[in-house]
């Protein structure tokens, strides 16, 4: 790589981690890249070192949701100062959280890139087997997918980025926004059988705080309501019946527009 790095992160260890690093080499800085698991021991490394297959997972100890600005409308990131990752949290994604318990427990980080909001369980959620796993898979899924992200990002086998490490792409550090506090993990089930009964209704009052929503997101129409039930919307004016995915494409970018920073 050989290029200049900039923001070179404080040599202060994570708290309670004495793990020896890998690889001290003098003249890099050795937590470049770095990244944290989000499952079994929670190791800190690099991402060859870290990264699992998911048959191997065997503890899950927190629930992790990539919110890249690049994927996302840019009018929810198009005020005041900073990078779109900082913008994005303090003009959009912290009223996401503040407007539900569950998400209000959120950890978040600026990765340099976007944001990582984190759900750490306490206790953590030791898997009995392979079906344990699978329905825990299911569950951080359907949690995943109650903020706009990428679809295609992992579930159980995802990894986070270590408070402190620098982001190679921005050569910016990796920082703390918001600190969290822990959920059960009957907290997490409750959450998802919340979802399960009144999905549309559920992530309508995260995304917009209301259960009528003036005028309606999907064709703007002056007058209008998308009134949030329990499965869809409902929208008198010009959408009738409106689903979730079309709620969820309101906040997601062209794909035709997506750029870098
Ligand atoms: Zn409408």
């Amino acid at each position: 790589m050989g290029t200049v790095r900039k923001n070179r992160p404080s040599r202060k260890r994570g708290d309670g981690d004495e793990r020896p690093s890998p690889e001290q080499r003098p003249d890099k800085d050795p937590r470049v890249d770095w990244r944290e698991q989000t499952f079994n021991a929670g190791d800190v490394g690099p991402v060859e070192q870290v990264s699992t297959p998911l048959d191997l997972i065997t503890t899950l100890r927190m629930i992790m949701v990539d919110i890249d600005p690049q994927h996302l409308n840019p009018v929810l990131f198009d005020d005041g100062k900073g990078t779109f990752a900082s913008r994005l949290y303090h003009q959009t994604v912290r009223h996401w959280l503040d407007r539900d318990p569950f998400w209000g427990r959120a950890t978040v980080l600026n990765t340099g890139t976007g944001l990582h909001l984190q759900l750490h369980l306490d206790p953590v959620v030791e898997f009995a087997g392979p079906a344990d796993r699978d329905l825990w898979g299911a569950v951080v899924r359907s949690v995943q997918n109650t903020l706009p992200s990428d679809p295609n990002a992992p579930g159980l086998t995802a990894l986070t980025r270590p408070v402190g490490s620098v982001n190679s792409k921005t050569n910016r550090t990796v920082k703390l926004l918001r600190p969290g506090t822990p959920v059960t993990p009957d907290a997490v089930l409750e959450f998802v059988d919340k979802l399960r009964r009144r999905p549309f209704a559920t992530i309508a009052s995260i995304l917009h705080g209301a259960d009528r929503i003036t005028p309606c997101p999907i064709c703007k129409t002056d007058g209008s309501t998308l009134a949030a039930l329990d499965r869809v919307g409902r929208c008198y004016a010009r959408c009738g019946t409106v689903k979730l995915a079309q709620l969820f494409g309101t906040f997601m970018s062209d794909p035709a527009t997506q750029g870098e920073e």
